[in-house]
């Protein structure tokens, strides 16, 4: 589909070739504007990202390691029946991969040899796999907080690393003057990115037949929770859906920026991050702003969950053989506190909660 770059804060017009990855007026991050048809459905084939290509920003063909299509699984607790999407079940076990697919593609399809990006792990083993596979060289700048394990399965993959005396936020300012410096194509929580994260709500929607009534995820840079809302107002736009979904964020206690701006209803301001839960420890949120604006419209609520909390979250479906990393519970985490204090809450209700990760 057709398309052009938009301002998500003054809203200048940037060209669909553009490197550009914020607006050079205001700095803020761009949005993927396409030309949309009146009306559209999502077709028949196979669930799996590659379906949706249609709503991506490619023109040719999509670079993919079969990612998405991943399972709907039941799991009681107490009286409700929750859905679990295993996203752990993707290529490089983490739902990243979707954003790299478009990402990797993007690149490839602007011309670039090289990309670069800043990570916690998951997002840069990810990108580093399939930049790997399509021969693009990698170069990925990792925060001080980012786990052994993660490290040595980057390293695997072939990326260069380079590891930030500092944290998220750091090594993302040194990715984007990196890519900048050496005009290499910048990978991360941007616009396409994005576009390729929406997938997974498109895929809830077609394994379901509707939207459900929730859906918890966990947020560190809040890109798959802007993803999943620019999705369902996809749905409602090309009238293949009116129903509603209320998003739940779920951020760990230690790490919670969004959680305490939604509910104070405060400005967004950068956190110093004490969880264990790596995946989601982002001080400041780049889509922040878009996280907000999510919850605000789908009526949606924020919350935070202790390291111990996410700790029995993760043990809990151990029990049940999901495997999953403590930054992957937090959404589950989230739906076991809100159960405990208010069981009639999830009564004849859909709920999905969102397992992210499992590196
Ligand atoms: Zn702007």
């Amino acid at each position: 589909m057709k398309y052009s770059l938009k301002c998500t804060s003054c809203g200048s017009i940037y060209n669909s070739k553009s490197n550009a990855y914020r607006c050079n007026k205001c700095n803020s991050i761009l949005e993927v504007d396409y030309k949309y048809p009146t009306e559209m459905d999502l077709g028949n084939g196979e669930i799996k990202h590659s379906k949706y290509k249609q709503l991506f920003p490619i023109s040719g063909k999509l670079l993919s390691l079969g990612e998405g299509g991943t399972p709907l699984i039941k799991h009681k607790i107490n009286a409700s029946d929750l859905i679990l999407k295993l996203e752990a079940d993707n290529p490089t076990n983490s739902f990243k991969d979707r954003g790299s697919s478009v990402e990797i593609t993007k690149a490839i399809e602007l011309g670039f040899k090289e990309v670069c990006c800043a990570s916690t792990g998951n997002m840069g083993f990810s990108i580093a796999t399939y930049a790997k596979k399509f021969g693009i060289k990698c170069t990925i700048f990792l925060s001080k907080d980012a786990k052994i394990e993660k490290i040595e399965k980057i390293k695997k993959a072939g990326a260069e690393i380079v590891e930030v005396k500092g944290d998220f936020n750091t090594a993302l300012e040194t990715a984007e003057l990196f890519s900048k410096v050496n005009n290499v194509f910048l990978c991360g929580d941007y616009h396409y990115r994005k576009e390729g994260q929406k997938s997974i709500i498109f895929e809830i929607f077609d394994q379901l037949g509707k939207l459900p009534d929730f859906i918890f995820l966990p947020v560190g840079n809040a890109t798959l929770l802007a993803a999943i809302y620019k999705g369902m107002k996809e749905l409602k736009r090309l009238k293949i859906t009116n129903r509603q979904t209320r998003l739940i964020a779920v951020q760990a206690k230690g790490c919670d920026p969004l959680v305490r701006a939604y509910n104070q209803h405060k400005k967004l301001t950068y956190m110093h991050s004490t969880t264990e839960a790596d995946a989601i420890a982002v001080g400041y949120p780049t889509f922040g702003f878009e996280g907000l604006e999510a919850l605000r419209e789908s009526k949606g609520l924020a919350l935070s969950v202790s390291d111990r909390e996410l700790e029995s979250a993760r043990k809990a479906l151990h029990k049940s053989r999901v495997y999953a990393e403590l930054g992957g519970v937090a959404s589950f985490a989230g739906a076991l506190k809100i159960n405990k204090v208010h069981p009639s809450w999830f009564k004849d209700k859909t709920v999905v909660c969102l397992i992210t990760g499992n590196n």
